[in-house]
């Protein structure tokens, strides 16, 4: 069901459409904008290895790991994961422990369980990718931008790539009043995107609107003197460019307790880890084990030395944690013994390895 528009907002997306069908009149002519933005690109562009190939594999992880992700450190992964697994087969092939490793401090480990399961799936069909944009989205992990993404890049496929900066750059070339988190808005945004695609290079156009919106068009301090396509941004010349994008919805951020447990071996020398459930946060990775508690940590009396507060952040959660040590008795399939020794060579969790970072050092050095 489409959201309900305020009249002033109908009026809005009337006049937004009127815009865009001007765009497409001819759609085989090149929109003004494409061709500044384009020609910009060509001089300004940051020099990246993965802009150095037109092979489906490199492009579509550099275009998984970048999501959430700095160019400068998604870069050393992305390398890595080629080094290590130079063909789709060799990662499709690769243990998913060495895969979450190797993905180790990138964060949203769900996208490396589907890089692993697209890589699977790609050389069960002969290492060949999808040559098109809506049979790459039927790789697992792999949504409307990246397919885009790839497809244009790859196989000229005319279709925009619609990402944070690019909804960013085009909500501010239109002024959009309309919130871009709901279907008009967001309608309006896909409808000058696709307008804006060069169809005898959609692969460079689509580029160059990304990389405007990460150099140039950036959300808290656009460079408009320096923009290529300034002369036909509204928001540039109705100052209102830091007002956009509108979102209807803002990001709701919970404050959660975990507090984690250090059972120690009689030994004295292994530390109990646990493996995370699939589907769960840190799926996969591993972990001491926690419980979670929307208050301050419980106590129960037992511990004998704690650690924290360690905070940290994920993108709907601000999470303070301590740990304990327990002298309650461990079990579980999930769990295993690890020397301290060997507990970076786990895939841990961020959090985990900060905490690591303080308590294995105290711990070791107390044998
Ligand atoms: S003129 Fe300014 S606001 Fe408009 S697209 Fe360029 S950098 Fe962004």
């Amino acid at each position: 069901m489409p959201d309900a528009l305020t009249t002033s907002e109908a009026n809005h997306a009337v006049l937004v459409e009127t815009e865009i069908q001007a765009v497409n009149e001819d759609v085989n002519e090149v929109h003004p904008l494409t061709i500044s933005l384009c020609t910009w690109y060509a001089k300004c562009r940051r020099d990246l290895p993965w802009r150095k190939t037109r092979d489906p594999y490199p492009i579509w992880l550099s275009e998984v790991i970048l999501q959430q992700t700095r160019v400068d450190q998604g870069l050393a992964y992305w390398e890595r994961f080629l080094e290590e697994f130079p063909r789709v087969e060799d990662l499709a092939r690769a243990d998913s422990e060495r895969v979450m490793k190797l993905w180790q401090g990138l964060g949203y480990y769900s996208r490396a369980r589907n890089v692993h399961k697209a890589a699977q799936a790609v050389a069960a069909a002969g290492g060949r990718f999808p040559s098109c944009a809506s049979e790459l989205c039927d790789l697992p992990g792999v949504g409307p931008y990246t397919a885009a993404a790839v497809a244009s890049i790859c196989y000229n496929e005319p279709v925009a790539a619609v990402d944070g900066n690019v909804i960013r750059v085009v909500s501010r070339l239109l002024d959009l009043e309309l919130p871009v988190d709901r279907a008009p808005g967001r309608g309006a945004i896909e409808g000058l995107a696709q307008a804006m695609v060069d169809r005898n290079d959609p692969g460079t156009s689509n580029q160059a609107m990304m990389e405007l919106g990460a150099m140039v068009c950036s959300p808290k301090a656009p460079k408009c003197s320096d923009c290529p396509v300034a002369s036909g941004c509204l928001a540039a010349a109705r100052g209102t460019a830091l007002e956009r994008p509108v979102k209807h919805t803002r990001t709701r951020v919970e404050n959660v307790h975990f507090t984690f447990a250090l059972h120690l071996h009689p030994s004295g020398d292994q530390v109990w880890m646990e493996r995370r459930p699939a589907g769960g946060i840190w799926g996969e990775l591993w972990s001491l084990p926690f419980t979670e508690t929307p208050d301050e940590p419980q106590k129960n009396g037992l511990e004998a030395k704690s650690w924290g507060p360690f905070k940290h952040e994920l993108s709907h959660r601000r999470i303070t944690a301590s740990c304990h040590l327990s002298e309650q008795g461990v079990e579980g399939a999930s769990g295993r013994w690890v020397d301290f020794e060997d507990v970076g060579e786990y895939a841990l969790h961020r959090l985990m390895e900060r905490m690591w970072e303080q308590i294995g050092p105290e711990i070791a050095g107390k044998r």
